[in-house]
């Protein structure tokens, strides 16, 4: 979480600063702060609560004229998100600025340490025994840089920091220690721009150094020089990037998450196309790096995650089972990685997260790695520490998805996990070509029944005046419609603050139905499949008890509406496929219910794009 990012070279810091922190906004809005190093020496930090809107205000008031700094954009963890706790942090002489994402897992011994020396605090954060830390270097004689080295080497947990001291501008030094978010540096004419990540230097630079993690580099104007942890000098090669040019603007739509519901169409084609031969009917997925010998050895698959990345695994696990045969599970990241599982150099662990920077994904991926598994990733973003990680990755290809609800590219790892199992089962001979045939069908198919889907509007209009002010949800599902369930209360939770739980509706009779009055509308995922008739039971079941149902159900269905009090239809799709037709409904459900509400959509609180800390 949290944005970084830092200049160097000729033009004016400030405005380069908020402009690169306005395209990393994403990565966290609590608050955000720059600072710039005058050229007489002088460290000037500007800092505002809330979005970066608020700091442009008062970076356009002060504007103070530097030509290198430090900027962020804060996901507290630490302290409230006021003005106080934003970075950059200072030591207490105002001569050193930091900027940092993650958590000093060890902060609170540090800090009690400094207090003690002397040390006096200006905020509530971790993050700023770092500034402090470094000052006792220097008051012990060390260069900045050596300083800076020093006080990385007792920061505990994984993070990011980037540093700056007003006597010595002439470079900054940033960091990463482990997998807690990026640092990417981009090379410009006698000027270098660091960043959290790469789309935030899009317009700026392509040609692109990349911070592994344990490095640290110090960015001077026209050079960077990278140390390992140990202190040993690493070349570096910075490397040519293609920035897909992707539309950021909202157009004629009221948020992102609008207008990225309504793209769907257009990026499930893109996760199929070149893919998929129409004529040969044959799937190619030529990034995967795993040759037919070793896909055959494969006997376990493991599918990580975190959030709607673990719900889209969730349903991955019937594709794989039911297209290959080799038996699979999905399991939460934060527990894989902590739980020494059992994984050998037969497993194939697959990682999904739109970001390839989910911390907690990373970690679960060098576990994996050091047990010798193979590894693929399923990733929305280009050289991400994920797709560096993992032996070979299938690209989601859902496009820049700037909603901090995950839609499009929850529906393109739908789409490209189908894709995977599909290729898997058909490299391993365990799929006949004439499935294939068929579900290639299906699948071209799909662009066009989304399509269908978002053009609707007034069945979510009517649904959402009705039950916006509702304070509890239930979203209930079977076999593959479960995650969709879990899914869609997610969506519902995240962007309009409405308590929703989504489970099996198997579950239902093991505890939860005793919610059920007429407080409590259910959400019911009932498309025509083998699980159809015991969907109409369980919801009749509901509806014995007074229970507001809403259907989501097959076109074509005359049965369901005698039961369900709303009925969203979706078109006919084959079961393993049915996940991307009937989640799009719980979009639109949950923005329509958000927009009644007057919820912030694109950003909703406490949230942020990348999770990249634990
Ligand atoms: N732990 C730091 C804080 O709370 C940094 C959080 C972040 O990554 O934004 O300020």
């Amino acid at each position: 979480m949290c944005g970084i990012f830092g200049y160097i070279g000729n033009q004016n810091a400030a405005e380069i600063l908020l402009d690169g922190l306005q395209r990393l906004e994403y990565r966290g809005y609590d608050s955000s702060g720059i600072g710039v190093v005058t050229h007489d020496n002088q460290a000037i930090t500007l800092k505002a609560p809330g979005k970066i809107q608020n700091l442009s205000s008062v970076v356009t008031s002060s504007s103070p004229q530097a030509t290198v700094g430090i900027g962020h954009t804060r996901w507290a963890t630490h302290g409230k998100p006021n003005e106080k706790n934003s970075h950059p942090h200072t030591d207490c002489l105002n001569k050193v600025l930091i900027v940092h994402n993650g958590i000093v897992e060890n902060y609170a011994d540090l800090k009690e340490t400094l207090l003690k020396q002397g040390h006096k605090f200006s905020s509530d954060t971790d993050s700023e025994v770092i500034a402090h830390l470094i000052e006792s270097s220097i008051a012990d004689g060390c260069s900045f840089e050596s300083a800076f080295v020093n006080a990385v080497k007792q920061l505990k947990g994984a993070q990011a920091v980037t540093a700056l001291q007003s006597t010595t501008p002439s470079y900054i030094m940033t960091t990463r220690i482990g997998n807690a978010g990026g640092i990417c540096i981009g090379h410009g004419n006698k000027e270098m721009f660091i960043a959290s990540d790469i789309t935030a230097l899009v317009p700026l630079s392509d040609t692109i150094t990349f911070l592994e993690p344990g490095h640290t580099a110090k960015v001077s104007q026209s050079n960077i020089v990278v140390h390992n942890a140990e202190g040993r000098l690493i070349r570096t090669k910075p490397q040519k990037v293609v920035h897909h040019v992707t539309n950021a603007g909202k157009g004629q739509f009221r948020h992102f998450m609008e207008k990225e519901i309504a793209e769907q169409p257009e990026t499930i084609l893109a996760a199929i196309g070149g893919r998929v031969d129409f004529r040969s009917n044959k799937i190619d997925l030529p990034e995967i790096s795993l040759t037919k010998k070793q896909l055959a050895t494969v006997n376990r698959i493991i599918l990580v995650g975190m959030g709607t990345s673990l719900h889209a695994g969730m349903a991955g696990v019937h594709m794989i089972e039911t297209l290959s045969g080799i038996p699979a599970v999905a399991e939460n990241s934060s527990e894989f990685r902590y739980r020494n599982p059992v994984v050998s150099k037969d497993t194939l662990v697959i990682s999904i997260g739109q970001s390839g920077e989910t911390v907690d994904t990373l970690a679960a991926m060098e576990q994996a790695k050091l047990k010798q598994a193979k590894i693929l990733t399923i990733c929305n973003t280009d050289n991400s520490q994920a797709t560096r990680l993992a032996d070979g990755w299938i690209p989601m290809r859902a496009g820049l998805e700037i909603g901090v609800a995950a839609t499009k590219t929850f529906l393109n790892t739908l789409v490209s996990l189908y894709l995977f199992a599909s290729y898997l089962g058909n490299q391993t001979n365990y799929l006949a070509d004439s499935f294939l045939n068929n579900s290639i069908e299906s699948l071209v198919k799909l662009p066009d029944q989304i399509g269908q889907i978002v053009q609707e509007k007034k069945v979510y209009l009517d649904i959402a005046t009705k039950t916006h002010e509702q304070t509890n949800l239930m979203y209930i599902g079977r076999g593959i419609q479960y995650p969709v369930a879990l899914e869609g209360a997610l969506k519902m939770k995240e962007i309009s603050y409405t308590h929703a739980e989504g489970m099996s509706a198997g579950e239902l009779k093991h505890g939860p139905i005793a919610l059920i009055d007429n407080s409590l509308p259910v959400i019911a995922l009932a498309p025509k499949d083998h699980f159809y008739d015991k969907m109409l039971n369980t919801m009749s079941e509901i509806k014995t008890r007074g229970g507001t149902i809403i259907a989501v159900a097959t076109d074509g269905d005359t049965q369901i509406s005698k039961i369900a009090d709303y009925t969203i239809f979706v078109p006919a799709c084959p079961y393993l496929l049915s996940p991307v037709v009937t989640s799009v409904p719980l979009q639109l459900l949950a923005y329509h219910s958000a927009l009644a509400r007057g919820c912030d959509i694109d950003q909703p609180r406490n949230l942020a794009k990348s999770v990249t800390v634990e």
